[in-house]
């Protein structure tokens, strides 16, 4: 690929993402695949993802956090089912309708609200309850469940909930998995409950990644995967988990490499501060590079002096603090560097790579956030 002009771009990976989606289909060849584009898909962008998602025939559903993202996902042109994970304020109820979108209910006063706005326009809507098995957060209690069958049988256009769900709180954090069991059995446990109160779920719903990597059965009907769609494994303990089950490592991909140039080159004396509050200072002559991403674009603050950049394959240390928008890094030992040169901020440059793990390492955070929080407003390109 010849490299575009931007200074500042994300690259998607195509054929990554096929290898990813291939995967997980094949860990759950039973079950619906729904992929979670949520927070701008993970932070790759949210039109390209669902722009390439629609070419792949193994993705049945997406699974959104809030009705924007998926009026969005309905816009770039996604005629499959959309799940919402997070609420739905009462003034989103009429786009929930109109795009046909699947909100997940945990309050009595939603899905009264549903029922009211559905039985208006004549229109079924489908739910899905949430059901409450110990992570406490979003979800209801198996002591509420006759309240809510009470709502599904006066309202004529829910009837009864499509779907049911919980997820798990400690599935990728251990590589004990005993607590997990315990809410899989407290959710068969409400489904049970469910059954007997004329509510019975067409479709269960539980597994996030480790769960869909690593458990049959919370597969059910449909996984709901996130971040090993994008290529990464949700954590070390999983990715140990799995090897020590007997699988094999190479099943994902990273599928977004974050790239910009080098906008000005200069020589800089020893002895000399560099950047915001003289944290780093040169021992010898150095030759600085300077990047025009700082934190605003998601580049962490915190990986002053700690990260490192890729320039042609090699490592270039940045150097003092990352700033909003600029970043200055050491290419003193880089031979042949020229002003305009591609720097790769994560993914893979000659034989040396960056993950966002790595980079999560140094900042103290998960590869979740800095995904998550790169900028929406970085141009991204879809390669290969
Ligand atoms: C984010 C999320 C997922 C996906 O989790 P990953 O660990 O990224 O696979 C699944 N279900 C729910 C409810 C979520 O919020």
């Amino acid at each position: 690929m010849t490299t575009p002009a931007e200074l500042n771009w994300i690259e998607l990976s195509r054929t990554a993402l096929r290898n990813n989606i291939k995967s997980l289909a094949k860990l759950a060849a039973k079950s619906q695949l729904a992929v979670c584009v949520k927070s701008n898909a993970y932070g790759h962008g949210l039109a390209e993802m669902v722009q390439l998602l629609s070419e792949m025939k193994e993705v049945a559903c997406l699974t959104c956090h809030s009705v924007e993202e998926a009026a969005t996902c309905r816009i770039e042109g996604w005629d499959r089912q959309i799940i919402l994970l997070g609420p739905t304020a009462n003034y989103e109820i009429p786009a929930v309708l109109e795009y046909d979108l699947e909100p997940v209910v945990f309050t009595l006063e939603s899905l009264r609200a549903l029922g009211k706005a559905a039985a208006k326009v004549e229109t079924p809507v489908r739910t899905h309850l949430k059901l409450e098995t110990g992570t406490n957060r979003q979800g209801i209690t198996e002591q509420e469940l006759p309240k809510y069958a009470e709502v599904y049988k006066k309202f004529a256009y829910l009837r009864r909930p499509y779907g049911a769900s919980t997820h798990f709180a400690n599935i990728e954090d251990t590589t004990s998995h005993e607590y997990a069991q315990l809410q899989l059995d407290r959710f068969n446990g409400m489904i049970r409950k469910m059954t007997s109160l004329g509510i019975k779920p067409k479709i269960r719903h539980t597994a996030c990644s480790a769960a869909h990597i690593l458990f049959g059965k919370t597969h059910f009907e449909l996984v709901r995967p996130g971040i090993s769609v994008y290529g990464y494994w949700p954590s070390k303990e999983t990715y140990l988990s799995y090897r020590l089950s007997g699988g094999k490592n190479d099943i994902f991909r990273p599928i977004l490499s974050w790239r910009t140039r080098l906008t000005q080159l200069k020589k800089v004396p020893a002895d000399s501060f560099i950047g915001y509050g003289c944290t780093y200072r040169t021992t010898s002559a150095t030759r600085l590079g300077i990047l025009p991403i700082g934190y605003f674009d998601g580049y962490a603050r915190s990986l002053s002096n700690l990260a490192y950049v890729l320039v042609d394959g090699r490592r270039a240390s940045v150097r003092g603090r990352v700033c909003m928008n600029l970043t200055m890094v050491d290419v003193t030992d880089i031979k042949g560097v020229k002003l305009g040169d591609p720097v790769t901020l994560l993914g893979e440059s000659g034989s040396e790579s960056l993950t966002a793990d790595r980079l999560a390492g140094w900042a103290g955070t998960i590869h979740y956030e800095i995904l998550a929080r790169l900028s929406p407003m970085t141009p991204r390109v879809v390669t290969d």
